[in-house]
Parts: structure tokens; sequence; C-alpha cells
């Protein structure tokens, strides 16, 4: 149990690029026996999920990380050392990445220590507690561990955006198998019509195969793909379900179960609009196929949970932005035609995170706004969650590490110092309530993943950070009483155009370009405004003591700058305008300024801070009695290796390779030097 504030270890540990914080739950002890009895079913609901994050990020992920944890678990040798430690350090980044490539710039990352070591390590572990698959023997599946750890040629990305490649083929993401881009476009636009009102996500819940000249889809469900996994997850839902706190909590329930059960998307639809209508409850939760980032075509949802549980007081301070939802439609600067009409309820909530697994997890968004599908979303609404707890240990966990001073000019330091930690949870709020719900596409028009393809991502949360920063230095904020200083949009402008321009390039190797959607989108804005805004010097860059700085002198002219490429980008979504975004985000949100980035790095180095964070859960242990919950209490664990090892053990249903039928496939493709011919069945 944590003390006091001062007291909780926010940062536990920092190795590679990461480093390793806490978060606390506040209010859990409040929740009735009730609520948190449903917590705890849909918490262990959430660990089940795990590995299939694995598997869909690459198909060997889980064939690795179970090959480290039995290292981990049964190396009886030496375990003191550069190499030992050089070892770990590769399970925790697997760890933290859900499988061999690095979770942001999805490039794979090498082990530090050596294959001859690695083979050491092997030699001293039973042969009987080894996970080889089934079929293979034992000099195949250590050929295939090293050239899968070790080689640099091979699986290098996992999901590649690069333009003018074939970007099926090129990623190796786990959701396409035999097929190239142009085939598994045709697939999916000979299943969509312009005219369907209801679309269903296709392909959010399956892996497209080409095999014998025939293409089909692999459903996950029950009885299908990942359907171990998906059995036991139903199986908590199942005891969840009698804990739910409303009829629509149970009923939704009832239909996501009905969804892992048959794999029919028009379940899940059906389960999102119960889901949506549902906003009374304190304790909620997201568990299913959900982003697809880390599908290149972005068709395939990656497998996420996340539990939370209401931050009543945080919510109440923003409630004012949900209830003006119709103000902030009709004060868009944008086209009329593009504007929703009726504007539905957008429900906004301050949580508290109580776990996130598989794609959410270790590293952690800070504000969820869900469902996905465009026509729920118009029709019914959505919901949109602030990860409150998650972005006060940000917060907590970087004070004081010197990256403030660095990047930012003394003035600025003051108002962020002052006015930053508001300034960042405000425009998380207007970008996911107002940001992703406003706007409509026109009649006719498809979906902008069918109509801007790669660019959809990246226009959408252009779309939702201008509407944030169009509206957050407006005197409605003041007049609302969201804020109480018109330096907190002051703030939120420094922060983007830094971030923008400088700070968020410390993500990014050198000599590479921006590939991730949020990266290019933030720089899409800051470099347009900045462009825009030199003519007049309203913001421009400054050199100080041999240092690039950011500097906007007029931030009412920004302000109208943001809300001009709102008006572009609104429309580019509106009417599906492939071209102009294509044309907009290679020409801002891509490239990166050679020289710059190079000093933008070597300024960060010298602060020494991870530029990636991620989180170790809080622990959820019941307090039985006759075999009835009596009550939950929560654990902080302070070692991420233990947690990792501890998931490990207690949630790992499914095969080391999944998608038997292709394996043979996959295996004759890939055949390392040693040169196996196996055939796997089953
Ligand atoms: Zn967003």
């Amino acid at each position: 149990m944590y003390m006091n504030q001062q007291d909780f270890i926010w940062q536990t540990e920092q190795f590679a690029d990461i480093r390793i914080l806490r978060y606390r739950i506040e209010g859990f002890e409040q929740l009735s026996l009730r609520e948190k009895t449903f917590a705890y079913y849909i918490y262990r609901a959430a660990l089940e999920g795990r590995d299939i994050i694995y598997d869909q990020n690459y198909k060997y992920n889980l064939l690795i990380r179970r090959t480290l944890e039995c290292i981990i678990n049964h190396f009886q040798g030496d375990r003191t050392g550069s190499s030992w430690s050089s070892f770990l350090e590769y399970a925790k980044r697997v760890w933290f990445s859900n499988g061999i490539h690095h979770h942001y710039s999805t490039e794979k990352f090498l082990p530090g220590f050596s294959i001859n070591y690695f083979r050491e390590l092997l030699a001293v572990v039973p042969q009987s507690v080894m996970p080889v698959p089934d079929g293979m023997t034992m000099l195949e599946y250590v050929d295939l561990v090293i050239d899968v750890m070790f080689n640099p040629d091979r699986d290098t990305k996992r999901v590649n955006q690069e333009a003018g490649k074939d970007l099926v083929a090129t990623s190796v993401c786990n959701y396409y198998e035999g097929i190239n881009q142009q085939e598994a476009e045709a697939y999916y636009a000979a299943l969509t019509h312009a005219d369907d009102t209801e679309p269903t996500s296709t392909g959010l819940n399956s892996k497209l195969i080409k095999s014998q000249g025939k293409i089909f889809e692999k459903v996950y469900h029950s009885d299908g793909m990942y359907g171990k996994a998906i059995r036991r997850i139903v199986m908590w839902l199942h005891k969840a379900r009698h804990f739910a706190s409303t009829v629509l909590q149970q009923q939704s329930i009832d239909k996501l179960i009905e969804f892992y059960e048959s794999g029919n998307l028009k379940s899940f639809d059906e389960y999102s609009i119960l889901w949506v209508q549902d906003t009374s409850p304190a304790v909620d939760f997201v568990n299913g196929f959900i982003e697809v980032y880390g599908d290149p075509l972005g068709f395939h949802g990656a497998w996420q949970s996340m539990l939370y549980m209401r931050d009543e007081a945080a919510t109440s301070q923003f409630a004012a932005i949900s209830n003006q939802a119709s103000w902030f439609e009709e004060n868009l600067p944008v086209d009329p035609l593009f504007k929703r009409t009726e504007v539905e309820g957008v429900s906004f909530k301050v949580v508290q995170v109580i776990t996130e697994t598989g794609d959410c997890s270790p590293s952690s968004p800070i504000g969820v706004n869900l469902p996905n599908a465009d026509w729920i979303r118009a029709r019914h609404g959505s919901k949109s969650v602030s990860l409150g707890n998650i972005e006060d240990a940000y917060e907590q966990a970087s004070r004081q590490n010197g990256s403030l001073e660095e990047f930012y000019l003394p003035a600025q330091q003051k108002r962020i110092r002052e006015h930053g930690l508001k300034a960042s949870k405000l425009h998380t709020a207007l970008h996911e309530v107002i940001g992703h719900g406003s706007g409509r596409l026109l009649p006719g028009v498809a979906t902008p993943k069918e109509t801007l393809k790669s660019y959809s991502n990246t226009i959408e949360e252009a779309r939702a950070d201008l509407v944030a920063l169009f509206f957050i230095t407006d005197p409605k904020m003041l007049e609302l009483g969201i804020c109480d200083s018109p330096e907190t949009g002051k703030a939120a402008y420094d922060s983007f155009m830094v971030g923008g321009l400088l700070r968020q390039l410390v993500r990014v190797d050198s000599g590479c370009q921006l590939e991730e959607a949020h990266m290019r989108n933030r720089q899409l804005i800051a470099s347009w405004v900045f462009e825009q805004g030199r003519k007049n010097k309203d913001v421009e860059m400054i050199i100080k003591d041999g240092k690039t700085f950011v500097q906007i002198n007029d931030y009412e002219a920004v302000r109208k700058l943001f809300g001009a490429l709102l008006s572009t980008v609104q429309r580019i979504k509106s009417t599906g305008d492939y071209k102009s975004a294509a044309a907009l985000v290679e020409e801002y949100g891509v490239q990166v300024n050679r020289n710059i980035h190079e000093e933008v790095l070597a300024r960060w180095k010298k602060l020494g801070i991870a530029p990636f964070a991620g989180f170790i859960n809080p622990v959820l242990v019941p307090e039985t009695q006759e075999q009835t919950i009596r009550d939950v209490v929560i654990v902080y664990p302070d070692d991420f290796l233990a947690q990792m090892m501890h998931y490990a053990s207690v949630c790992a249903a499914l095969p080391i390779i999944n998608d038997r039928s292709f394996s043979a496939i996959i295996l004759h493709q890939h055949r390392s030097p040693s040169s196996f011919f196996v055939s796997l069945q089953g």
C-alpha cells in the first residue's frame, strides 16, 4: 500500500529508451462490494487476452517471449555480469513492446548480447521445459529463435507506412499472410458499400489470408483463431455480468460475450451501442479488438483491455465541455456542410485506470474515445475518457528531470509550471470530447480508412488536435469556468509547438523519418503553422546559446492559423480527398529537419532521460470467505520483471504458434540455414 503522494515511488527503473512508472488508484476503497467484485472479474478477463497482442504484432512473438521466460525461470548458471543484464534488458524490451519490434517505431530491436552467449543460456535449460512448437525438432527450434532474434535483415518492420511500398508485404504484423496490399484493399473494397448507412468494421477481428489462390479471413472467436484465450475471457465476463451495476451494463456484457462467441461484427456494433449508452456505472471497461494502428491498412483491431473507475471530482470539472457540445460544433471554423446538425450526447469522464493489458499496456494512452465506428459515433455518441491517474503519474515522474528547462524559454517554463498540467488535461478533454466527436462526412462519402487509406489516422488525429487547439484559447473557456486564466491556453500552444517542432523528435532515431500517426499529426500541424506564421513573426525559431527554441509572439494569430488548417483538414475528411491528405501529410508530417533533429537528440542525450514511459499495473487481490468475495484490495508492485513473469504464469492460454493451418507455409518461406522441412498439422 502507498503512503502519501510524496512517498509513492513513481518511477522504478530505466533501461534502453524506456522508463517504468507506477500509477495510483484513488478511491477504489470507497466502491461498493458489488462494484469491487465486478472490477475483480473484469480485471481477470483483462489479463486473459494478453497473449493475443503478442501474436497479432508478429507471428513469432510468443515463441520468443516464452523462450526468454523459460530461461529466466530455469537457467541455473551465473546470473551476474553484463551479458546476463543485457539478456534481461532484452526481455524487458520485448515485454514493454509486446514483441520484438519497438512499440513506437515498430522497428525490430536487436539483442545486446551475442548469439554464443544465448546458445550457452539455452544449453543449460532442461530441454523438457523449452517452448518447442509441435512438430519441430530442438535444432530447428533453436535455429528459428536465433534467426528471428538476431538476424538484422529478417522481419525488420512491424508496420510500414512508407508511401510507394507494398505496405502489407513490407510489414510483418500478423494480420496478413501470403497476400499483397492491392489484393487486401480489393478484398475489403468488395465487402463495403458506400451507401451502407450502418457499415460493420470489416476485418476488425480477423487475419486475412491467401492460400492456394483463395483469399479468406480467419476470424477471432471462441472456436476460431485465439479461441483458447477468448474462451477464458468469456468465462470471466460470465462471472462479472452478475455484478453489473445497471441493466444496460449487463446487456452490453451479454452482447460482448455473443460477439466473442460468434465473431460476428454486427454483434460487436450492437454491443458498442449498448456500451455507449451506459454512462452511469462508476466502474466501466473496454475489452476487445479496438485500435487499428497496428495494421498498415487500418482494418484489423489490436486486442486490448482497460478497466477504470470514474473520478467524480475531476469529471464534474470538465462536464461543462460535454454539456456544450452543440455550441462547439456551431462554432467550429469549418464549412457548415461538414458540421453535424444533431449533436449526440458526448459523455466525458476523467477516470482512474485500474488495469490495462494488451495493446494499451505497458505503454499507455492518456485519453480514449470509443467506439471507433463513425456511424455509431454520429448516431449514438461516444464515450470519452481521460486517464487522470496516468497523466498524473507521467507528470509526477517527469517533474524536475530538466527537460522543461532544456527546451523551453524562461517565460514558457514559468507558464508551463503554473498552467501546464491543467493545459494538458484540458487539451486531452477537448481533443477527445469535441475533436473526435465533431464534424460529419458528406453523404455518399465512404469511411476515411477507405478514402484516405494510410493517411486516415494522421488526418483524424490532426483534426482532433486542431479542434482542441482552436478552442483552448477561446474566451468561452473562461466563461464556462473551465479554466481560470488565459495563460492556460497559451501554455497549451507553447507545449504543442515546441513538442511538434522539437521535443517529440527525441523519439525518433537519427536519420529516420516520422511514421507514427500521432507524431506525424503533431509535426504536420506545428510545421504548417510555423511556415504560415513566420512571415509576420507570429511564431519564430530563435537561437540562444547555440540552441533552437520556438517562440510564439502572437497567440491570437496562431489561433487563426490552427482554425484555417482545421478547415482544410475537416474538408479532407468530409469529402474523402485522398490527394490532399497525401500532399499535406507528406509535405509537413513525414520528413524531419535533419539539423534540428541532430541538435534535439544531442540536447536530450545530455539529460539522460529515456524518451518513453510505461507502467507496472496495480494488482487486485480478492479476500474470499466460503468462496464468496468479501473485499478486494489493491496492491502496488514495484518490480516490472516480476509482474511480467507473474502475467506469464497466470495467463498464457495461447499456443506458441497460432494459425496452425498456415504455419507450414510460414516455416517453408523462412526456412533457416539448417534447412528443415517441417510439415505442421493441426
Ligand atoms: Zn486522438
